[in-house]
């Protein structure tokens, strides 16, 4: 942990995005000190930047890894409900504001700082949203949303004055002008794009969470990992990752547990392959097919026909199969659809309840 400072004014919910740093920034020409929490979970979060973000921007950035409660939440059901995709945007937002709160008193802060813009987002930025997300986060006192403060009513912080309420701004909606305008203001020459790349809210990620969701009663922060990573087949509960090039086969391998089916092709350059087992293990004929699966995906093996060997390693044990490459093998596996992907989202989408 970077503790250059044990005693801050404020905890700051730092995504990276424009409005997150502004939002630090804004505050700190006050002459107050910020601690900037960037959450992280499967699904957002790039800690693997936060050296370089400290650099260029003059942060105090630590990572925060919010990713089991953040599965416990999905899982129990959003109270807000999904956006378009697997995005619960409101509860996100409860979720992270409720951590910050906890850890106030770690960092002797006395208030939150986000980068909302009342009416920015459709979900999450609407004012009935946003006050939601106070209430249900418990920082009724001790949230201010420096870009659009002008909008809501003065907080304590600024009527006792530890906040300069004229130094603050009033930004309502989706334009960008203002907040492009402030970050030449604040000497910004590295502006991030709008979005920050949140995987929930895209179908190409999305679609890899159906599955998961479905068939894994309690699934983990690291089932959702795993689906990030590679080519995604599954065929019933039985679920296969296989790496695409050198780093997701890297990937794959950090992310296999002892109880996981690891498949190499023994003799050829070719995928790793992950098979997770949800329940029972799997039968020797999952196993030959999930064997003929790597197989055809390794270029060489396939271009010298006839049966491929590849090494499964288990619990410690390792053993071969010898196996046509095959795309197509009974038991019908498939890379998931956002179509496939719907409606377990829409099962657990608590809009509709
Ligand atoms: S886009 Fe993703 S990170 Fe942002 S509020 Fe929605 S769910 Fe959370």
């Amino acid at each position: 942990m970077n503790n250059t400072i044990l005693k801050y004014d404020a905890v700051a919910l730092f995504s990276a995005g424009l409005d997150s740093l502004l939002a630090a920034k804004m505050i700190m020409a006050q002459g107050l000190t910020v601690k900037c929490l960037h959450f992280t979970s499967p699904f957002f979060g790039k800690p693997e930047k936060i050296p370089h973000w400290r650099a260029i921007h003059g942060l105090d950035i630590e990572a925060v890894d919010i990713g089991e409660a953040y599965v416990k939440m999905m899982l129990a059901g959003p109270k807000f409900g999904f956006g378009k995709f697997f995005n619960p945007c409101v509860d996100c937002k409860i979720i992270m504001l409720s951590h910050a709160r906890r850890l106030m008193e770690r960092f002797g802060a006395t208030f939150i700082i986000s980068g909302e813009v009342v009416g920015q987002r459709p979900m999450s930025q609407r004012r009935d949203a946003m006050n939601s997300v106070r209430n249900e986060s418990e920082t009724k006192d001790i949230l201010l949303r420096p870009l659009c403060a002008k909008q809501l009513d003065p907080t304590p912080m600024e009527e006792s004055g530890l906040v300069d309420r004229e130094r603050l701004c009033g930004i309502f909606g989706r334009g960008r002008s203002e907040q492009q305008a402030m970050a030449k203001d604040f000497g910004i020459t590295e502006i991030p794009t709008p979005g920050g790349g949140c995987l929930l809210t895209e179908s190409a990620s999305a679609r890899r969470y159906g599955p998961v969701f479905e068939h894994i009663k309690t699934p983990t922060a690291d089932d959702f990992h795993l689906a990030n990573a590679g080519r995604q087949l599954w065929a019933g509960t039985h679920w296969l990752s296989m790496g695409r090039n050198q780093g997701s086969n890297d990937r794959l391998s950090a992310l296999a547990r002892e109880d996981d089916l690891i498949f190499d092709v023994r003799d050829f350059p070719g995928p790793r392959g992950v098979g997770r087992q949800i329940g029972d293990d799997w039968s020797a004929t999952a196993v030959a097919e999930a064997a003929a699966l790597v197989a055809s995906y390794a270029p060489k093996s396939v271009r010298l026909g006839g049966p491929v060997v590849v090494t499964i390693s288990h619990r410690g044990a390792q053993y071969t199969v010898s196996v046509e490459p095959s795309r197509t093998p009974a038991m019908g596996w498939v890379e998931t659809s956002w179509e496939d992907a719907q409606p377990t989202r829409n099962r657990m989408d608590t809009q509709d309840r």
